[in-house]
């Protein structure tokens, strides 16, 4: 007989981890116990080598679905002759390491019971157990345990008990265990807050959706604005109310055969729609789709995600296909997640509330995710991927406050990072409020008190007033840095890379705006060796949203004042006199090298004549008109000027105003300068190398959310031999940065890396 003491760290908690060590140490007839504490599983096993052999064995192959195990630490102690197993209770010491597992969507056997006329949790739409079900969203503290979960407001039923209870159910200390008879429940609200007293709110609530009323209906992490997905009208009455006229809505699909019916999937889009983080994937639409088109105007993808909540799956009852489900808020705020608030800022926007008496601690909003180069790419992570961690050497305890746009944060303790859910733009007080709500959690939760400060060295950015409040070390890091520094991490870089960052706007150190960069870099420093050059954008940040002004920019450049000749008709020409008035009095027309820009002037060239609604829209315009097979591109210069590489734009510009006059076909043009700034991307990459012998080419920014340029250079870039490192599972656009600048903060007092984990996978 020997005895054996083992640690196992990773996400161990919440996921039925204990009973499953249980079952394999009772079935191999070994005796000791097992224990959970903040820093992972701990088992004391006593028996047959043989036993203990095939113990350990099935411990690292069997491990729980939700589980995932980071290392295992096995010692040989002197033995005890225990006389049986026991599962001990949580002990509350030390700090609190383990990782928390994020929200989950229903695993079979529950959706099984729900199917179930005979089972107890019949159509019971909270239904769930260890495999399944709310985690990260309802976690007020570590340990996890149901006393500091929002479940702590339900009392268990004897039956619930019995199964929260007993080692061997799949129920085991499953934390927000409940039934019809002691768990949350639905209510169905008119748009006043008044309850609808019914026999059966699921039924009730489909019945107003497919007469096209909207319904506020809350989720896991918060809540969602739903109606029928095939009504036109219904669709066009939600974009109203909510003053959304073009950004795509994401849909809901009953099921995988339903989605192959409007989508192409292919066998990896297949696998990420199924998983159990069930993102919003984008697809492609089949040719011909018969989804309305107002779901998602000018644009040949569509968000789609599978049901992920009892509730969702009881929702396409009644032949129920295709369901709008798009974050519930008021636009450009964070989602709403709190029943009051839902009521008291909805009531415009919907008809109805589905709503239900659990309280979300913390809000997740859906995650996006596209499938691109063979393998999933997250957009935006939140629900079923946060909190992300990856483990770093030892070093300061640092908090990153992420971006202006598409914010998320950062904080480290000694030897690990978590990232936050994605927050949203920080430009509205109720963002700032999130941000401030969240870090604060994320604090209490993994009990880090920072040392440092990392931030985006921009000077109008939301984050100084905090920054400049709080009395420790602070760093100010560079936008495209960042960038480029969090695709390094990911991809376990540590040396000296090429860095390429393009993207919107990021602030220079030289005061400009920056967005095309080309850096040589690593975790400390960077060195800026190319860019485009730069051109004004009239009108500073309003451009963004009126992307004319930037082709005026754009234009000016080239032709000065004989620029009216080249000007699309769209475009008001009293206006552009005004506009022409600031550049050459230097009013609020800053400089820029930015590609997102440059995107957005070419998409005006080429017929984009509308406001900007949303982030990107007009560079995804530029997108989907390409004609795929065009493969020509435009010529450009490149001078060399302060050792950098100047990428010139004048003749891109030229080139496409030569190819409009002779009528070539808009969709060869836009494909066309995709190919040019992929060729930009190689030239002045293969420069760097001959220059600096780096052989390593991260992407990172914004523009590498486009699939054209991101395929594109990939491939252009590996087929010249260099090792190409692009992101995965954090985010390329803004979202990513947070990262990237913890790591910068750290790095320059001192750091390093080890080990990336997401949730589990
Ligand atoms: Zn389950
Ligand atoms: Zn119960
Ligand atoms: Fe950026």
């Amino acid at each position: 007989m020997i005895r054996k003491y083992i640690v196992v760290k990773g996400v161990v908690q919440g996921v039925g981890f204990r009973p499953f060590v249980y079952k394999i140490a009772v079935n191999n007839n070994l005796k000791g116990w097992v224990n959970n504490n903040s820093k992972g599983v701990y088992i004391d096993l006593e028996g047959k080598e043989d036993n203990i052999e095939e113990f350990m064995y099935r411990l690292q192959h069997e491990a729980p679905p939700l589980s995932k195990i980071n290392e295992v630490y096995v010692e040989e102690r002197p033995v005890k002759n225990y006389t049986d197993f026991e599962i001990r209770y949580s002990s509350e010491e030390g700090e609190p390491l383990a990782l928390i597992p994020p929200d989950i969507s229903i695993c079979n056997q529950c959706l099984e019971e729900i199917k179930d006329p005979l089972n107890r949790r019949y159509r019971y739409p909270f239904t769930n157990c260890t495999n399944c079900g709310p985690r990260f969203s309802i976690i007020k503290k570590l340990p996890y345990d149901r006393p500091v979960t929002t479940m702590n407001d339900f009392k268990m039923c004897s039956r619930c008990e019995d199964e929260y209870k007993n080692p061997l159910d799949r129920r085991f200390h499953a934390e927000p265990n409940g039934c019809p008879n002691c768990g949350p429940r639905l209510f169905l609200l008119d748009n006043l807050g008044n309850e609808i007293k019914c026999k059966d709110e699921i039924k009730e609530a489909i019945s107003m959706i497919k007469k096209g009323k909207i319904l506020a209906v809350k989720g896991i992490g918060g809540f969602n604005l739903v109606c029928d997905g095939n009504n036109a009208k219904a669709i066009n009455i939600l974009r109203n109310r909510k003053r959304r006229p073009r950004k795509p809505l994401a849909v809901m699909m009953k099921d995988l055969n339903v989605v192959k019916k409007y989508c192409l999937v292919n066998e990896i889009e297949e696998k990420v729609l199924t998983s159990n983080k069930r993102p919003i994937l984008i697809l492609d639409k089949v040719e011909k789709c018969e989804l309305p088109g107002e779901l998602a105007p000018n644009n040949d993808t569509i968000g789609v995600m599978l049901p992920y909540t009892p509730l969702h799956y009881l929702l396409f009852e009644e032949h129920m296909e295709v369901l709008v489900m798009t974050s519930a808020n008021i636009s450009g705020q964070p989602m709403i997640y709190e029943n009051n608030e839902a009521i008291l800022k909805l009531n415009k926007i919907v008809d109805y509330f589905l709503i239900n008496n659990r309280d979300i601690h913390i809000p997740v909003d859906d995650s996006v995710c596209r499938v691109i180069l063979g393998e999933e790419r997250v957009i935006r992570a939140a629900r079923g991927y946060t909190p992300i961690s990856i483990d770093l050497n030892k070093g300061k305890k640092v908090v990153a406050y992420g971006s202006q746009l598409k914010n998320t944060f950062a904080i480290a303790n000694e030897e690990r990072v978590f990232i936050s859910q994605y927050i949203g733009d920080m430009d509205n007080l109720e963002t700032l409020d999130s941000f401030e709500k969240s870090l604060s959690h994320f604090k209490n939760l993994y009990k880090i008190e920072q040392e440092v400060i990392a931030y985006d060295m921009h000077p109008d950015y939301w984050c100084n007033d905090f920054v400049r409040n709080e009395n420790i070390e602070k760093v100010s890091v560079q936008h495209h840095h960042a960038h480029v520094v969090s695709c390094m991490v990911e991809n376990k870089i540590e040396d000296k890379v090429i860095g390429v960052a393009l993207d919107g706007t990021g602030y220079g150190e030289d005061g400009r705006i920056w967005g095309s960069e080309f850096l040589v870099c690593d975790y400390k420093d960077f060195k800026r060796v190319g860019h485009l050059n730069y051109f004004h954008i009239p009108g500073g940040e309003s451009s963004i949203k009126e992307p004319w002004k930037i082709l005026i920019g754009l234009l000016y450049k080239i032709y000065n004042k004989d620029m009216h000749k080249f000007l699309p008709k769209s475009i008001d020409i009293k206006k552009v006199r005004i506009l022409e008035a600031m550049i050459l009095g230097k009013i609020n027309s800053p400089l820029c090298s930015s590609m997102g820009r440059l995107f957005d002037g070419v998409a005006v060239l080429l017929g984009f004549n509308e406001c900007v609604s949303f982030e990107g829209e007009a560079a995804i315009y530029l997108q989907s008109i390409c004609e795929k097979r065009e493969e020509g591109f435009y010529h450009y210069t490149i001078d060399y000027i302060d050792n950098k590489y100047l990428i010139n734009t004048d003749e891109i510009i030229i080139g496409i105003i030569e190819d409009l006059r002779s009528d070539i076909n808009k969709g060869n043009i836009a494909k066309k300068f995709h190919n040019t700034v992929i060729n930009i991307i190689i030239k002045v990459c293969s420069k760097i190398r001959g220059d600096y012998g780096i052989n390593k080419v991260a992407l990172s920014g914004g523009v590498f959310n486009n699939e054209i340029i991101l395929k594109g250079a990939y491939k252009g870039l590996a087929s010249k031999n260099f090792n190409v490192y692009i992101h995965k599972k954090i985010p390329c656009n803004d979202s990513g940065i947070s990262l990237g600048q913890l790591i910068i903060g750290r790095e320059r007092l001192k750091g390093g890396l080890e080990n990336v984990h997401s949730g589990t996978s």
